[in-house]
C-alpha cells in the first residue's frame, strides 16, 4: 500500500514526487514511458525556468529526474488505465496489475491536437510531424511548414530555420500567439517566412508529403506550397480520457482544481498541465506538484 501514487512523469509528477519523498510518503511515480519529462522532452530550447538561462529541454529533463533519482523515488514504467475505489484506499489499474494507495495525484499533463485536414493521418511519419525536435534532422536543408501561432510553432519554426533550407510559417490569424522573445527570435531568421491570415487546407504527395494547399482568407486566395515536411503545432489537450467520471472536468477535459490541486474527488489531485488553469509553463507545473503534496499533507491529517 503506497500514501501516494503520481501518474506521470512530467514536471508536475516530478516536482511532487521530490516533495512527497521528503515528505516522508511511501510513493512512485508510474509513467508508461522510461524516459520522464513529458512535454519537455519535445522543447528544444528552455530559456523560461529559473536558473537556467538557456537549456535544452531533453538537458533539463534528465536533471529534473536525476534529482528524483538521488532522493530515491521509486518509478514504476507501466500504462495507467483508471483508478477504481475512490475510497480511502484507492486502487490505480494499469496495463500489468493492481495498485493499492490513499492518495492519487494525477499529473498525465497534455498531448498535440490534429490539424484535422486531408492527407494528415494519410502522411503521418512521411513528413508529418508534431515533434520538430524528434524529426527536424531528417528535413536538413528542405523545406518545411509549420502550421500554428502559438509558442511551440514559433519555437518550432526556429528550431528548424537553424537546419532546414526554408521554412514556412503558416499561422490562421495576423498575429502570433507566441511569446514576444520568440516572436522577435523568429523575425530575425532570414529563411523564415511567415504566412498570415492562411489556413492548410490539404496535405498533398504519393508515398511523401510533396505539397501543401493554403487558403488565405483575407485575400480569399489559394496557393500550393512546395514542401518536404509539415509540422503541426496547433495546441494540446489534457491527457485525461482514463479519469472521466472520477473527478470532474471542464468541456475541454481539463480537470476542475484550484491552486490547491483538490480535485472533487477526495485524496485525488490535479497537478501540472492537466488542470484548468490560466498558464501553462514548467514552473507552474512543478509548483502545482508542490501544493499537491502541500494540500495531501493535510488531507492524511484527517484520513
Ligand atoms: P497554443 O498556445 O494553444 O497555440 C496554438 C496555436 O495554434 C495558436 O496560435 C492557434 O491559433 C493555432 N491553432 C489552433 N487550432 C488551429 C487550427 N485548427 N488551425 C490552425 N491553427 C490553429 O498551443 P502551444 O503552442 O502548443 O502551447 C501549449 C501551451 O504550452 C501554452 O500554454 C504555451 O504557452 C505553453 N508553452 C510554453 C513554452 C514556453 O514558455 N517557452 C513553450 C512551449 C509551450 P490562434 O492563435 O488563432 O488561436
Amino acid at each position: 500500500m503506497y500514501d501516494v501514487l503520481i501518474i506521470g512523469a512530467g514536471p508536475a509528477g516530478l516536482g511532487a514526487a521530490i516533495y512527497g519523498i521528503r515528505a516522508g510518503f511511501k510513493l512512485a511515480v508510474l509513467d508508461q514511458s522510461p524516459i520522464s519529462g513529458g512535454q519537455v522532452l519535445n522543447t528544444y530550447e528552455v530559456d523560461n525556468y529559473l536558473g537556467f538561462s538557456q537549456i535544452s529541454g531533453s538537458d533539463i529533463s534528465d536533471k529534473f529526474r536525476g534529482h528524483a533519482d538521488k532522493l530515491g523515488v521509486e518509478f514504476i514504467n507501466e500504462q495507467v488505465l483508471g483508478i477504481e475505489n475512490a475510497d480511502r484506499v484507492k486502487t490505480v489499474r494499469t496495463d500489468k496489475t493492481t495498485y493499492e494507495t490513499r492518495a492519487v495525484i494525477l499529473a498525465t499533463g497534455a498531448e498535440h491536437l490534429q490539424l484535422g485536414v486531408k492527407g494528415e493521418n494519410e502522411f503521418a511519419g512521411m513528413g508529418v510531424s508534431y515533434c520538430a525536435t524528434c524529426d527536424g534532422a531528417f528535413f536538413k536543408k528542405r523545406t518545411v511548414a509549420v502550421v500554428g501561432g502559438g509558442d511551440v510553432a514559433v519555437e518550432d519554426a526556429i528550431f528548424l530555420a537553424g537546419m532546414c533550407s526554408k521554412v514556412y510559417l503558416v499561422h490562421r490569424r495576423d498575429k502570433l500567439r507566441a511569446a514576444d522573445i520568440l516572436q522577435k527570435k523568429l523575425m530575425a531568421l532570414s529563411n523564415v517566412e511567415i504566412l498570415w491570415d492562411s489556413e492548410v487546407k490539404e496535405i498533398n504527395g504519393s508515398d511523401i508529403v510533396e505539397n501543401i494547399s493554403v487558403f488565405n482568407k483575407k485575400k480569399n486566395e489559394s496557393s500550393t506550397l512546395e514542401v518536404n515536411g509539415v509540422f503541426i503545432a496547433v495546441g494540446v489537450k489534457p491527457v485525461t480520457e482514463m479519469f472521466k467520471g472520477l473527478v470532474e472536468m471542464d468541456d475541454g477535459g481539463y480537470i476542475v482544481a484550484g491552486e490547491d490541486c483538490r480535485t472533487s474527488a477526495d485524496g485525488i489531485y490535479a497537478a501540472g498541465d492537466i488542470r484548468k488553469k490560466p498558464m501553462r509553463q514548467i514552473i507552474t507545473a512543478v509548483a502545482d506538484g508542490a501544493n499537491a503534496i502541500n494540500s495531501l499533507q493535510n488531507y492524511f491529517i484527517n484520513n
